[in-house]
């Protein structure tokens, strides 16, 4: 939109910024067309999933531009894990304020080569317009999974076991941190600043997990979205949640509970239901994938809740099942 520009140039910032990370792919047509054109694969489904980011509610103005594309990318890539498919390319939608430069913009394209060298997807487009109020990013990812085999939210049976990857509760204690002035080099701040996208893992579950979810809201609320889609409830014991050294010693000395760690959310692990029956295999999937995971929980029938037994096997009530940012 001609009367949209500010101060940046924008045809020099595709060119100079955008065009470079797109690495050649001929789908993008050098970001000097009006869209990108893919190919579609024979036997494969496309898989496409957005996430924005807002400053002042999804990060601080304050964090670094390139820690900001990262998660930026990792949140979106999170949501292709938890559907169990691979990663193939993206577009990213810029709303700037004024004062956003050329070098906020270079340290943020630095960010996205990092992660998409390491995720294995190239920019193919997007949009830049600019704003009086708050910057906002926003990306797309294109991934892909065999035809019908993407893992949804709907698919959990009663008598399936519940699982989660890796550990629960660093993000929320580390945005906690970062707001009350932490240092980014703090392990929990990290957590929460450069969460580690499930892909290996989504994927080697495809034909395996009955129902996926990644943990974006909290644990709790995100195993509500898959009881919910489902039609089940869930059966959750909080001695089997698997927490960080670092988590535990919060608790231990009383700077968090369960009901936080349970409701807290960002940590981007996977949550998924499997038959008892592939337990082996889910087992090997996570080996190879070199990705911990926590049988948690167990799926019964009824009415879409989750119900949390603390150790002593009495039922613990959380006050909310998710987290919601600043
Ligand atoms: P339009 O006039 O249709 O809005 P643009 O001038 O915005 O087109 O875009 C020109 C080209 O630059 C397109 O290929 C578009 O995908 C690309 N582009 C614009 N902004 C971005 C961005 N933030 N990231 C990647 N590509 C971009
Ligand atoms: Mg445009």
């Amino acid at each position: 939109m001609a009367g949209d520009r500010g101060k940046l140039d924008e045809f020099d910032l595709i060119a100079s910024v955008f065009a470079p990370l797109t690495d050649g792919d001929e789908r993008a047509l050098g970001l000097l067309d009006d869209a990108a054109v893919l190919p579609q694969a024979a036997g494969r489904d496309t898989v496409i999933t957005t996430d924005t980011m807002v400053e002042g509610i999804h990060f601080l103005d304050a964090e670094p531009p390139d820690v900001i594309a990262r998660r930026l990318l990792r949140v979106n890539l999170s949501d292709l894990a938890s559907m169990g498919a691979e990663p193939a390319a993206y577009v990213l939608n810029l709303t700037l304020p004024a004062r956003t430069n050329k070098e906020w913009l270079s340290l943020f394209a630095e960010g996205l080569r990092v992660d998409q060298s390491a995720f294995g997807v190239r920019l193919l487009g997007g949009d830049t317009t600019h704003t009086k109020r708050s910057l906002t990013v926003t990306a797309t990812l294109l991934g892909e999974v065999p035809t019908h085999g993407a893992i949804t939210r709907g698919g959990a049976r009663a008598g399936d076991d519940i699982y989660v990857s890796g550990t629960i509760g660093d993000a929320s204690l580390g945005l906690k941190m970062l707001i009350s002035g932490a240092d980014n080099q703090d392990a929990l701040v990290k957590r929460f600043q450069l969460p580690e996208p499930r892909v290996s893992l989504g994927a080697k579950l495809r034909g395996l997990a009955t129902a996926m979810a990644d943990v974006s809201d909290g644990l709790a609320a995100d195993l509500v979205h898959i009881c919910r889609a489902s039609k089940v409830s869930a059966i959750v014991y909080t001695d089997s949640i698997p927490l960080s050294v670092d988590v535990q010693t919060s608790l231990a000395a009383g700077n968090t509970d369960m009901g936080e760690i349970l409701s807290g959310g960002d940590d981007y692990e996977l949550v998924f239901t499997a038959s008892p029956d592939t337990a082996g295999r889910i087992a090997a999937a996570s080996q190879s994938a070199e990705v911990p995971i926590t049988h948690i929980g167990r799926i019964s029938g009824g009415a879409s809740e989750v119900i949390v037994l603390g150790p002593d096997g009495r039922e613990i009530k959380l006050e909310t099942t998710g987290y919601r940012h600043f």
